[in-house]
């Protein structure tokens, strides 16, 4: 089966990432360590400054430890939001995960970036799966 979910901050903070892989495992039978997670085009660390007032519900939504807000010289912070991501994927048991590396806000040629374009747009999004699907539940294939 195959899923998206999109986590920007308001999304990881609400735990995004962890919900869609439980969905992945109640409603398909998906099992984490099987599970393989691709992280597509999104502002990077180095680009996002972020909102002090808004740090403590991306770090409370992440393991301990995980380096999600960097401060910056400056004395501003700035959001790791691929860090964050992927520390919710690991936290949910995958361990297979792919980074596009993309930035966005530094690509505005190619991606949207609202917080470098200052106005909202979309993105369109087609998932496919290569090759034969099977329609049996994957529960079945579990000894
Ligand atoms: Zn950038």
């Amino acid at each position: 089966m195959i899923g998206i979910a999109h986590a920007g901050w308001p999304g990881v903070a609400a735990g995004i990432v962890g919900k869609t892989v439980r969905a992945m495992q109640e409603t398909f039978g998906c099992r984490p360590r099987d599970v393989w997670a691709g992280i597509g085009p999104a502002i990077r660390v180095e680009c996002y400054a972020f909102g002090r007032d808004l740090a403590q519900r991306v770090i409370a939504a992440c393991p301990p430890g995980v380096p999600v807000i960097v401060p910056q010289p400056d004395g501003s912070v700035h959001l790791d939001l691929i860090a964050a991501v992927k520390s919710q994927l690991d936290a949910a048991g995958v361990g297979d995960v792919e980074d596009s590396g993309i930035c966005t806000a530094c690509h505005t040629d190619e991606w949207f970036s609202h917080r470098v374009e200052k106005r909202t747009g979309r993105f369109g999004v087609v998932l496919g799966l290569k090759g034969q699907v099977s329609t049996k539940n994957t529960k079945e294939h579990e000894e």
